[in-house]
C-alpha cells in the first residue's frame, strides 16, 4: 500500500512489524515516516492505549490500537504473529521514544525473528541518544545501563561494577529515585566524577546541568524543582591512565599532596616511584580540581 504525506510517498509492506519511535516530549519531534506508517498499518500495538490515543488524535490518525505492555506481552505475542503471518502490517509504539529501549516489545520482536516475520525500524527520538548528543561528554564509546536497580544495595553493587568503565555511562532515572541514585553514584563512582543531568528534554522545563556527581547530588537535594520530571544521567568514563597507575604510586602521590603543593608533590613522587613527572602532575591536578 502506498500513502502520501506532505508530498512524500511511502510504501507499507504487508506482513511486517514496524517498530516506530515517538516523541519523548515535544510532539513535533515525530518523523514524517512515523506518521505515514502509523496511519497505514492495520493495527498499532501500544504500551498504553490511552496515552498513545492522545498522540494519534493530535496527528489525526484513527488506526485501531491494541494494548501490549510488560504484563500481557507474552500472552499476545502468538496472536500478533498470526496476524502478521496472515499478511497484516503492524506498528509497535511505546509511551515515548523508541520501543524496547527500557520499554516493552522485546518478546514480540524476538518472536517475529523466530517466525520469519520481517521487522523494520522507523527511527526517531530516544532520550539516551538525545541526552548524549547535547551533554558534551565523549560520544565515541558509551554504555547504556537503563534504569539503576531499585534497592540501595543492588544499586550500589551495580555502580561498583561500573567503576572501571572507561566509556560514557548513560542511566535513565525517575523523579522517585533521582536523589538516592545520584547520592549512591557519587559515593561509589566518586564525588569528583564529571557528569551531566539531562532533565525534561524537549519539554518546557528542559535543563542540562554539567557538574560533578557530588555537585549534582547536592543540587537535586537542595533545589526540589531539579528533582521533578524525567531524567537521563550521564557519567564520564573512568580515566584509563588512572586505572593503569600502580596503586603504590597513587598512594605516594596522595601522601605527598597532603603536605606539598601539587607541582612539588608530583616531582617528588616521580623521583620516588620512577613514574613520569608530567603524568603524576596531570593526575594530581585532576584530584585537586575534579
Ligand atoms: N523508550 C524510551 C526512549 O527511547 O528514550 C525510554 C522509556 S523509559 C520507560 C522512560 C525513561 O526515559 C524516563 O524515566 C527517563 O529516564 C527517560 N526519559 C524519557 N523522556 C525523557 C525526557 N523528555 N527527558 C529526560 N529523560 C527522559
Amino acid at each position: 500500500m502506498a500513502v502520501s504525506c506532505l508530498g512524500g510517498v511511502v510504501s507499507i509492506d504487508k506482513g511486517v512489524l514496524y517498530v516506530v519511535a515517538t516523541p519523548i516530549g515535544n510532539r513535533n519531534d515525530i518523523s514524517l515516516r512515523a506518521i505515514e506508517v502509523l496511519q497505514s498499518v492495520d493495527l498499532i500495538a501500544a504500551e498504553d492505549t490511552r496515552h498513545s490515543r492522545l498522540l494519534l488524535q493530535h496527528l489525526g490518525i484513527s488506526t485501531p490500537l491494541q494494548a501490549v505492555h510488560e504484563h500481557n506481552e507474552h500472552k499476545l505475542v502468538g496472536r500478533l504473529i498470526a496476524r502478521l503471518q496472515a499478511g497484516e502490517a503492524l506498528a509497535l509504539i511505546s509511551d515515548a521514544g523508541t520501543p524496547l529501549i527500557s520499554d516493552p516489545g522485546f518478546q514480540l520482536v524476538r518472536a517475529c525473528h523466530r517466525h520469519g516475520v520481517r521487522v523494520s525500524p522507523v527511527p526517531g527520538p530516544s532520550a539516551a541518544v538525545a541526552a548524549l548528543s547535547a551533554a558534551g561528554l565523549p560520544t565515541d564509546r558509551f554504555r547504556f545501563e537503563g534504569f539503576p536497580a531499585r534497592t540501595a544495595s543492588a544499586r550500589q553493587a551495580q555502580f561498583e561494577g561500573l567503576k572501571a568503565e572507561s566509556a560514557t555511562i548513560i542511566f535513565y532515572e525517575s523523579s522517585h529515585r533521582i536523589a538516592s541514585s545520584l547520592a549512591d553514584m557519587s559515593r561509589v563512582l566518586g564525588p569528583g566524577r564529571p557528569a551531566v543531568l539531562a532533565r525534561e528534554l524537549t519539554k518546557l522545563h528542559e535543563t542540562i546541568i554539567h557538574a560533578t556527581l557530588g555537585q549534582l547530588s547536592e543540587r537535586v537535594k537542595q533545589e526540589p524543582d531539579q528533582g521533578k520530571g524525567e531524567f537521563v544521567v550521564l557519567v564520564a568514563g573512568a580515566k584509563k591512565d588512572r586505572e593503569r597507575l600502580n596503586p603504590e604510586t597513587e598512594r605516594t602521590l596522595r601522601l605527598l599532596m597532603a603536605e606539598l603543593p601539587v607541582k612539588q608533590a608530583a616531582a617528588l613522587a616521580a623521583r620516588i616511584t620512577g613514574e613520569k613527572k608530567n603524568r603524576l602532575y596531570q593526575l594530581a591536578l585532576e584530584w585537586r580540581d575534579p
